[in-house]
């Protein structure tokens, strides 16, 4: 979608800082990071969030890729906070499926 930020740095048209892409998926620090280690992980087909229509194997390679690129960013094993945030209540404010990876300090307990 050419109105959409995260399509237009999928297609290099917006610049990024990545940490992995394959032909499917696309990494990323967040421009305005909440903590050390603030990435965002997204597929390159656009899909507006988990409410569409999402073939089971792309959400598990989606998920599958957590880890990974947890581990690309030196959090795999102190642990990490994922957030796919959905709608108006959530404050999704990209409309274009992706997931946060959040870490490298102590979180919050809770996130509301
Ligand atoms: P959400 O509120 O879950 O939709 O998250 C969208 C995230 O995208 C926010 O954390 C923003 O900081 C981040 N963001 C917005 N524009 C950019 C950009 N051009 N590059 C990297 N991250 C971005």
């Amino acid at each position: 979608m050419s109105d959409c930020i995260f399509c237009q740095i999928i297609a290099g048209d917006i610049p990024s800082t990545k940490v992995y892409e394959d032909d499917e998926f696309l990494a990323f620090e967040d421009v305005s990071p909440e903590a050390p280690v603030h990435t965002l992980i997204v597929p390159k087909k656009h899909y507006h969030s988990l409410n569409d229509d999402i073939p089971a194997d792309v959400l598990g390679r989606l998920y599958k890729l957590v880890p990974y690129v947890a581990e690309l960013k030196g959090v795999h094993d102190s642990g990490y906070r994922t957030v796919a945030n959905t709608g108006d209540d959530a404050n999704q404010t990209v409309h274009h499926l992706h997931v946060h990876i959040i870490g490298g300090k102590q979180l919050s307990e809770h996130s509301s």
